[in-house]
């Protein structure tokens, strides 16, 4: 008896073993950072010799964010491009603008043309050729209650606290808002948000975004931290920033023991490829999540980048090694210049379909969908439930077993 439940558990554990086999076989191409360590280090080098920098400086977010590479003379200086190349980014420089922080840059493998790292950092001439898309299709334009503010949702809303970020993403959703000109949002208008904020109680989740919050100073950080602290009905506040990926060195013991400070406080990044997950970008991760605050991913869901099963798969795996758990997968949304990007949307359902079951549910973000005009995010989600009657659903297994389920109707508990 104990013998054949063994037997039909070690026949079952052998399926399940190959239900992973292929995802096995396709790990071993896809690298993380902490893989390519040593190419990193020579690009690493070469830049920080033609920019004249030190090991101390590379080390500093305000050297980083000084020398971002942001005119084709300096890039050609650092890496080799080809002539059309320079010349495709030179033209879309000229409508969409471009910069890259010294790191970010020393993580491109410019062998490889249509490079994950490249493809988020360096300009494509698709930006300008592929057609579709506005600039601002969330109307983020007409959700915004008070200055710097957009507003959503009943409880919640964000603050745009700059307009400044390490790289700006090809893939940005909000290059309306990246001009010619840096600058944080001032003090004027940050004030009357925290106002709006402080005058509409029912207000509990803040989110501090951008741009890249963590751009600016400590000091404004703390500021901003700390007259948000003071409103009793601001339970939760939220760090919207992608430092750890692309200036991980502004991920400081000050910052984070500061930030420690202003608990419950929540950070969400975005990671959207392996290659990004690198000693250093761990590293930043780990100090924060050692300070105690929760550290979400908010993947975009990008066409040539990360639109693929395994990557998705392996990247939220590695992800949760540092202690960040997938929170979001978005679809890349309908912007002006970015639509080279865009996948359809059976692309992002056949990936959680590769999840569930196959990986930790800790791995295993919500696809969603950003309904147009600011209708706000939508799950989307393969079919699980297959039909609902009265007294019984029927749904399907991550396995594609079909069930029958009571759909029971309560008891009256209180008649007891
Ligand atoms: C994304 C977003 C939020 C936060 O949404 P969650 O689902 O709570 O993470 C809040 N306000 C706006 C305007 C947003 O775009």
């Amino acid at each position: 008896m104990i013998d054949t439940k063994r037997q039909r558990a070690l026949a079952r554990a052998q399926k399940l073993r190959e239900r992973i086999e292929e995802y096995l076989e396709s790990r071993k191409i896809i690298h993380t950072g902490f893989d390519v360590v040593e190419d990193i280090e020579v690009r690493k080098r070469r830049i920080m010799e033609e920019l004249g920098g030190t090991e101390e400086q590379w080390n500093d977010w305000h050297w980083q964010l000084a020398n971002r590479i942001r005119d084709v003379d300096t890039l050609t200086r650092l890496i080799e491009l080809e002539e059309q190349d320079l010349a495709d980014i030179t033209r879309v420089g000229k409508h969409h603008r471009w910069a890259v922080s010294p790191y970010y840059l020393s993580l491109a493998d410019f062998s490889d043309r249509f490079g994950p790292i490249k493809l988020q950092a360096i300009p494509l001439i698709a930006e300008l050729t592929v057609p579709g898309g506005t600039l601002d299709p969330m109307a983020e334009e007409y959700t915004s209650p008070a200055p710097a503010i957009t507003r959503r949702y009943p409880d919640r809303l964000i603050i745009l606290a700059s307009n400044i970020c390490p790289v700006y993403c090809r893939h940005c959703q909000r290059r309306r808002l990246i001009g010619q000109r840096d600058h944080h949002t001032d003090w004027r208008q940050i004030e009357e948000s925290i106002k709006y904020i402080r005058d509409n109680p029912e207000i509990r989740d803040v989110l501090i975004t951008g741009g890249d919050p963590l751009t600016r100073e400590d000091e404004d950080i703390e500021r901003m931290l700390s007259a948000l602290r003071k409103i009793d009905h601001v339970e939760i506040i939220r760090i919207g920033t992608r430092t750890p990926i692309t200036m991980p060195q502004r991920i400081t013991p000050e910052l984070v023991s500061m930030l420690a400070k202003y608990h419950p406080l929540y950070l969400n990044t975005q990671f959207n490829h392996p290659r990004e997950i690198t000693p250093d970008s761990a590293k930043a991760c780990n100090m924060l999540a050692d300070a105690g605050i929760p550290l979400g991913n908010q993947m975009v869901l990008l066409n040539g980048i990360n639109a693929r099963c395994s990557v998705v798969k392996a990247l939220n795996q590695e992800l949760l090694k540092i202690r960040v758990r997938p929170y979001y997968i978005f679809h890349a949304k309908e912007i002006k210049g970015t639509i080279h990007f865009v996948t359809s949307v059976d692309k992002g359902i056949e990936i959680m379909e590769f999840l569930r079951g196959y990986t930790s549910g800790l791995a295993i973000p919500c696809y969603i969908i950003n309904a147009p005009n600011g209708l706000g995010k939508t799950p989307i989600l393969p079919q699980y439930v297959l039909s609902r009657g009265p007294d019984f659903i029927t749904i399907r297994t991550w396995e594609n077993k079909v069930v029958r389920y009571p759909n029971r109707r309560e008891v009256d508990i209180r008649q007891f």
